[in-house]
């Protein structure tokens, strides 16, 4: 069976003491819920990650990092390495954010060598992908997350692939307040799944999770996540408030 995931993005968002508070705020919920088969992740910024390790390695949620440079080490100044994020024992890392597509021009080419650096470095990509609004109005939404999921975690042999977890997230969807409706995820989720079906098989396409993202919020969490091929979601602005992402973990 495979996993169930709440990803909880920050972004650029919260101070030190706001930061120890949101996470200890959620610790303390997760500690009276119980967790069938599901993950809780929470993604801080950068220097926040090893006081997150530091409370989770008493508690039920894991650490991933926002983003990290695909180089093993040397002269990339102001940047984070995969060896960096293992040693703090952060176990996941978000790759190909459409932000980070946008605002920092992160193409299919250097994601494809992030996510291999990633698993050289035993933490898990939540690899993103999703259309942009034009791509969906045209109606090649579908070629478009096949060609980001074929020029970078495709690329990868079966082994490493399975520890890819896969979010997709319509960019017109990210903290917009439009959430994609759950046929039009489960219809990607679907789709995707076959494709990841017809790469390698059928078992690995079943034991894959898919995370939907894009203003996915307390409401609308449970109908989302009751999609057959949603396997839970990798939430931005709602995962700033402890009382809304425990209420979005509940909805899995
Ligand atoms: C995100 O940034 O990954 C995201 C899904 O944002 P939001 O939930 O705010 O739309």
């Amino acid at each position: 069976m495979r996993t169930k995931i709440v990803a909880g993005n920050w972004k650029m968002n919260k101070t030190f003491s706001e930061a120890e508070n949101l996470i200890s705020d959620i610790a303390e919920a997760l500690d009276d819920m119980e967790l069938n088969n599901t993950e809780v992740i929470l993604c801080p910024p950068f220097v926040y990650l090893e006081m997150a390790t530091d409370i989770a390695e008493e508690s039920k949620f894991g650490v991933g990092a926002q983003n990290m440079n695909d180089h093993e080490f040397g002269a990339f100044t102001g940047e984070i390495s995969a060896s960096m994020l293992n040693s703090i024992e952060v176990k996941y890392v978000i790759i190909g954010h459409s932000e980070r597509r946008q605002h920092y021009q992160e193409n299919n080419e250097l994601l494809a060598g992030k996510v291999n650096t990633a698993i050289h470095h035993q933490i898990q990509p939540i690899f993103c992908c999703g259309e942009k609004l034009a791509d969906r109005e045209e109606g090649i939404y579908f070629e478009t997350v096949k060609k980001q999921l074929d020029d970078t975690v495709f690329q990868l042999p079966s082994e490493h692939f399975q520890k890819v977890i896969i979010a997709y997230e319509p960019v017109w969807a990210i903290g917009t307040g439009v959430n994609a409706t759950p046929e039009q995820a489960q219809e990607m989720h679907r789709y995707i799944r076959d494709r990841i079906a017809e790469k390698y098989d059928p078992q690995v396409a079943e034991n894959t999770t898919i995370l939907y993202g894009g203003s996915c919020n307390s409401k609308n969490a449970g109908v989302l996540f009751m999609q057959p091929d949603v396997d839970g979601g990798l939430i931005g602005g709602s995962s700033l408030k402890a009382d809304e992402f425990i209420a979005i973990v509940s909805s899995l």
